[in-house]
């Protein structure tokens, strides 16, 4: 029998530095190791696919390798020894019938020396390099062989693995398997036809262990027929799993709120503006869901500026008008404190009674307010996430509404959800930055999309400007002259993520500059590291006029809004990204007022800071902002940290796979609605118990 060696310092093992001795191995076994993969049942294993193949099918004469490439050779030792100069190593000198080559290892142990008795025949793989001495490799993977072994027949697979697993034993847990798991078909024949798919058990068989003819680059760029079938389930069970939570949810209780309308046509009434069609077609659509009998759980998505807050307020009176409490969540405490002055002042003067929480109040007056909420003398809640905090308990939410809510994580959302006795709430969450549509389908587990996609009338577009940082004083000079003519400005600093002292001292820095350069203006400074009293104050001032230029860092990023700026500087534009710079932009042009947004750069930009900043100058339209933005950095990253608790998606490329999101979607519906026995060992199969994943 051939063994394998798995030695430290080949190619798929960690790379070990030859002076620091081998971790001790740890206490884990290797059951607990392979546990860590995600590796339990057959399933996981025969899922669990090739990263990419070597090709060990063939052996290379040694006068035909090629220094760089990788190669197999076979061969008989000639010599072999241990050196000591110019550090302690193990060198085997091989011959085939074509040439000679040296085998070297710097990790060995003293035992493995007996593996290369001269004499004894060895089939090496590796890279070979050009040595002083001819032709080497350095730690080649290699077995003893006697003439008659045979050569595989199948591509080696090379599988993803953890520390101190080795592809050995996974190889052996896999192969093992793939011949005990049901590898029957998930998808019943007409939908294996309709699609053109491969058949389950010949795509993962074929996966595991292509022949040498299968193309690698196929394999490789995972478009192979064998990885369609694989994504096209993958993506099937993700769709039957939200199709299956949204069935659940229909089974939960919730109360309706659909009685009275009496206080939705008061508010109405005494709005100054019309609803945009937008906003009547979205706020039809929550009225809807308010009225059934099981939690509402809606994304109302619309770019800044578009009016989510009144369609808010709209939701938030028709539960209170039937007798229940509502509560809006804002990220941070500026924007919290916006909310609850506008809702106050359209709210109050209808009887509505409307409570604020944040964590910087004292405790006794935030006492006062949790008995409020408790008593349910508070209709309406406003605050931080100082709401889902211990202690908050409302007499009878009916509303839960959450405001930027990408800004939360998924456990923030469900803990205002949970905030209600009796009965699950209605949710209603607001975005602003929009999300393509298929994004939305495959991301967001079981959520309604609602989207506003007009803006309200009279809005002037922003006028967006470039300037390199070297034409400051030209800009600073525009600056004075807004401000001659009645108008504020901001002046927005970026957000240094390694270093948030920095941050601060470009903002300290610029107000100190900036208050300098226009000793007529009144400059104030606004960043997070404040206390949220003098934040306040500051926001107050500006909100009135008293200060006219506000050097802000991105604390002023959602929800701000006073009519009158009608022109922002954003300094090293070239560190924020798309989003945000839409985000802040979005801060303007909210008034009658002519706008201009500069983007204020220090040079050189690299190819994508460009790009950014030429998206923005062309475009003020949030989705056509957030398209090209999912085009430049892909979905990973354009969705951050919101991808926690949804979907994870292993072998879907959304970027490269979109077609296959559309066509999963109308198997899913036709599997629920035919093959209902097929979707639940698909699901079985796919996700068997981990579901929760997809609860969000
Ligand atoms: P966002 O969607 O960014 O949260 P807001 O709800 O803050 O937007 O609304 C932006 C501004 O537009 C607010 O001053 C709001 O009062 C105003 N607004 C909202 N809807 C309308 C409308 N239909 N007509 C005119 N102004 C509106
Ligand atoms: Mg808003």
């Amino acid at each position: 029998m051939p063994f394998e060696l798995d030695f430290a310092g080949h190619k798929a093992g960690p790379a070990q530095s030859p002076v620091t001795p081998r971790k001790p191995p740890t206490k884990q076994s290797v059951g607990e190791r392979l546990e860590k993969l995600g590796l339990r049942s057959d399933i996981d294993y025969v899922l669990h696919l090739p990263m990419r193949y070597e090709d060990e099918t063939r052996i290379t004469p040694i006068d035909a390798t090629q220094p760089g490439a990788g190669a197999q050779i076979e061969a008989v030792v000639t010599d072999v020894q241990i050196r000591y100069r110019p550090r302690r190593q193990l060198v085997v000198q091989l011959a085939d019938s074509s040439g000679e080559m040296t085998l070297r290892f710097i990790n060995f142990y003293a035992s493995q020396v007996k593996h290369f008795d001269v004499g004894t025949r060895i089939r090496a793989r590796g890279e070979l390099r050009a040595g002083y001495a001819g032709r080497e490799m350095i730690h080649p993977r290699y077995q003893v062989v006697t003439e008659d072994v045979p050569l595989p027949d199948r591509l080696t697979p090379v599988y993803p693995a953890g520390e101190g697993i080795t592809q050995g034993q996974l190889r052996t847990a896999i192969a093992r398997a793939l011949a005990r798991a049901d590898l029957s078909d998930t998808l019943p024949p007409p939908v294996l036809e309709r699609y053109r798919l491969e058949g389950f058990e010949k795509a993962v068989r074929l996966l595991h262990n292509p022949a040498p003819e299968v193309p690698q680059a196929l394999l490789f760029s995972r478009t192979h027929p064998a990885w369609v079938r694989i994504k096209f389930d993958e993506l099937v069970s993700q769709q039957l799993s939200l199709k299956r939570a949204q069935a659940a949810r229909r089974e939960q209780t919730a109360h309706r709120l659909s009685g009275s309308t009496r206080l939705v046509e008061a508010f109405l009434a005494t709005l100054p503006f019309r609803l945009t069609r937008a906003q009547e077609r979205v706020w039809s659509e929550i009225r809807d869901d308010l009225a059934q009998p099981y939690p509402m759980q809606r994304l109302l998505q619309g770019d800044v500026g578009s009016g989510k807050t009144v369609v808010a307020a709209l939701a938030a009176c028709q539960a209170i008008d039937n007798g229940f409490q509502a509560a809006l969540m804002a990220p941070t405490e500026i924007l919290a404190e916006q909310h609850f002055k506008k809702l106050a002042q359209w709210l109050e003067a209808l009887g509505v009674s409307v409570a604020w929480l944040t964590g910087s109040l004292k405790k006794k007056a935030r006492d006062l307010v949790r008995a409020r909420i408790e008593g349910g003398d508070a209709s309406l809640v406003i605050g931080t996430h100082a709401l889902i905090q211990e202690g908050v308990e409302f007499a009878r939410l009916g509303l839960a509404i959450v405001d930027e809510q990408q800004r939360f994580g998924v456990e923030q959302r469900l803990a205002l959800r949970a905030k209600s006795a009796g009965g699950q709430p209605h949710q209603l969450m607001m975005s602003a930055t929009p999300i393509p549509r298929t994004l939305a389908m495959t991301y967001y587990a079981d959520l309604e999309v609602s989207t506003i996609d007009e803006l309200p009338p009279g809005r002037k577009p922003v006028l967006t400007r470039v300037f390199d940082g070297a034409k400051r004083a030209e800009v600073i000079e525009r600056v004075a002259a807004a401000i001659r003519k009645g108008q504020q400005a901001y002046w927005v600093c970026p957000l240094i993520e390694e270093s948030e002292a920095l941050d601060l001292q470009t903002a300290v820095d610029t107000h100190a500059a900036l208050a300098l350069a226009l000793p007529d203006v009144a400059v104030g400074l606004v960043h997070g590291r404040m206390a949220p009293g003098e934040k306040a104050s500051i926001m107050a001032a500006f909100v009135a006029g008293g200060v006219q230029l506000l050097v802000a860092t991105t604390v002023i990023e959602v929800g701000v809004d006073v009519p009158n700026a009608a022109l922002m500087v954003i300094e090293h534009a070239e560190r924020f990204g798309l989003a945000q710079l839409h985000q802040l932009r979005g801060r303007i042009g909210r008034g009658a007022l002519e706008s201009a947004c500069i983007l204020l750069y220090q040079g050189p930009l690299s190819a994508l800071a460009r790009e950014r900043l030429s998206i923005l100058r062309s475009s003020s339209d949030g989705f056509e902002i957030a398209r090209r933005d999912l085009e430049l950095r892909g979905p990973g990253e354009f969705l951050g940290q919101r991808q926690s608790g949804m979907a994870l998606l292993r072998f879907v490329d959304l970027e490269t796979d979109q077609w296959l999101v559309e066509q999963s979607r109308d198997a899913s519906a036709w599997l629920l609605r035919d093959y209902s026995e097929y979707a639940d060992r698909h699901l079985e199969r796919w996700l068997g118990g981990r579901e929760d994943f997809l609860k969000a």
